[in-house]
């Protein structure tokens, strides 16, 4: 099955990959891992794609053509992927197409996970990881024992750096500006399935298979 998941940062795509992921048994691909390991690998690819995601801007297209491809070619996305963070731009999304028809192996489905901006301002601002676990939590959220279970336990609750108000903000008006075209862009294939994300992960997921299975 091949899927992209479509959404506003803070829409839960990331969260809802893996879960797709380890049931589906096909990859996750999400670009933005990939760019935060090259920034950690501190490449000079990582140092200049760090500038961008820090600024919440996109990294140039073409360079994210180049990673996507090369992933796409590897062993275990020959079954199916699911892509987290791709496309992003109307010229992704065509270059995506272009790509998967050269291999005859075009999309399954687009989900569109629709969350209003408030929660996503609260998602965003609150996301944090534990240190020890790299579980995602959230301070407005989580249960209050889930947060103290890493920090009782010596674990640090870890900010991402492109997840402070400004940088947030950029990302949101980034998504408006460039990649929620892309709505219509696949409304206009019969593969567009939009879900209502606002609620928890398991009732999200729910409602994502449903939209698989339709
Ligand atoms: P994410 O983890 O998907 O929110 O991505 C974090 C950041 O990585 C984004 O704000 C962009 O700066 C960059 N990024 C991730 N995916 C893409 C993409 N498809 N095109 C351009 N930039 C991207």
């Amino acid at each position: 099955m091949r899927i992209v998941l479509l959404g506003a940062p803070g829409s839960g795509k990331g969260t809802q990959a893996r879960k797709l992921m380890a049931d589906r048994n096909i990859p996750q691909i999400s670009t933005g891992d990939m760019l935060r390991a090259a920034v950690a690998a501190g490449t000079s690819f990582g140092q200049q794609a760090k500038k961008i995601m820090e600024a919440g801007e996109l990294v140039p297209d073409d360079i994210m053509l180049g990673i996507v491809s090369e992933r796409l070619a590897e062993d275990d996305a020959a079954d199916g992927f699911i892509l987290d963070g791709f496309p992003r731009t109307e010229k992704q999304a065509l270059d995506l197409d272009d790509l998967l028809d050269r291999r005859g192996q075009p999309l399954d489905s687009v989900v569109l996970m629709d969350v209003d901006f408030d929660i996503l301002m609260k998602r965003l601002t609150g996301r944090r990881t534990c240190s020890l676990t790299g579980k995602l939590l959230n301070i407005y959220f989580s249960p209050q024992e889930e947060l103290d279970a890493c920090t009782d336990a010596g674990g640090e609750l870890i900010q991402r750096d492109d997840d402070n108000e400004e940088t947030i903000s950029n990302r949101l008006e980034v998504y408006r500006s460039r990649t929620e075209a892309l709505v219509e862009f696949y409304g206009a294939t019969n593969k567009l399935k939009v879900v209502d994300a606002a609620s928890s992960i398991d009732k999200v997921y729910e409602r994502i298979l449903k939209a698989l299975a339709a």
